[in-house]
């Protein structure tokens, strides 16, 4: 027989050190996630067009004549109501990427680091802030290069305006919120090759982002080249610009072009 002998703490797997930090705290949880709810507002598109429909809740039973021991709903929304993953296939340049539906795309790609870009500033001066190439190469002089494989997360402090109608913020020429240009999102996917776009907002891309040149940039550049988007996210003026990991999983529905799902970041908590 062969006594065991316990590995000291150094030695320990990366997964075991890992999961020693999130108990002592050291690495902390943060919920990214809004509350699903029929009350949180989905996109709205001109009337033309088929409807983004809400989240719908129904009680089948709680405790009563229809469960008497248990408690549970029927639930209905839309693939893109609430804080949700975009899949490839959501869009039309993404059609023929392989593995491009939310069922087959690789496991791995759920979790990957982050880096956070804070646009609140510009967004606060101009709700139709637009987030440029120009204004990415200024933050990489003061923040350095964007690594690869990254979420690029736009912190546009938009969450705040969660329960308000400023957070659609529709008037009468249509949406306004910040987001990406086409050559920001060139630049992102093509020279900084990131996993995706991860927002505060209820799309990608901007408000009036269907009226630029090249319409609709961050949908169309994201998942024509395989990449995927986050809408709808809260809490990430909790993450620093470097040194987080989100953990975004989307539900697995067959054929599926994206996922409401709860996304959390895992913060070294030396980070705060
Ligand atoms: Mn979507």
């Amino acid at each position: 027989m062969t006594a065991t002998i316990e590995k000291p703490k150094a030695d320990r797997g990366a997964l075991a050190e890992m999961v020693a930090q999130l108990a002592s705290g050291d690495i902390r949880v943060v919920d990214l996630t809004n509350i699903l709810s029929s009350d949180f507002p989905v996109i709205v598109l001109p009337s033309e067009f088929g409807q983004c429909e809400p989240f719908r809740m129904e009680t089948v039973s709680r405790y009563d004549g229809n469960g008497p021991a248990w408690y549970w709903n029927n639930i209905s929304m839309n693939e893109h109501t609430g804080t949700h993953f975009d899949a490839p296939a959501h869009w039309i340049t993404g059609r023929d990427i392989a593995n491009g539906t939310v069922d087959a795309i690789p496991p791995e790609d759920f979790i990957h680091p982050a880096i956070v870009i804070d646009i609140s500033d510009e967004a606060a001066a101009d709700e139709d802030f637009i987030v440029t190439r120009a204004f990415l190469e200024d933050w990489e002089a003061k923040n350095g290069r964007i690594e690869p494989r990254h979420w690029i997360a736009l912190r546009s402090n938009w969450s705040r305006r969660v329960g308000t109608l400023s957070y659609l913020n529709l008037k009468d020429d249509g949406a306004h919120s910040p987001g990406p240009d086409a050559d920001a999102m060139r630049f992102l996917v093509n020279e900084r090759d990131c996993v995706g776009l991860a927002v505060e907002t209820v799309g990608t891309d901007a408000g009036q982002a269907s009226l630029f040149d090249e319409p609709l940039p961050a949908h169309s550049i994201l998942h024509g080249a395989g990449r995927y988007g986050l809408q709808c996210l809260t809490n990430l003026d909790q993450l620093p610009i470097r040194g987080s990991v989100i953990v975004a999983s989307p539900l697995k529905i067959k054929g599926g072009s994206g996922s409401p799902l709860r996304v959390i970041a895992l913060v070294p908590a030396a980070a705060d």
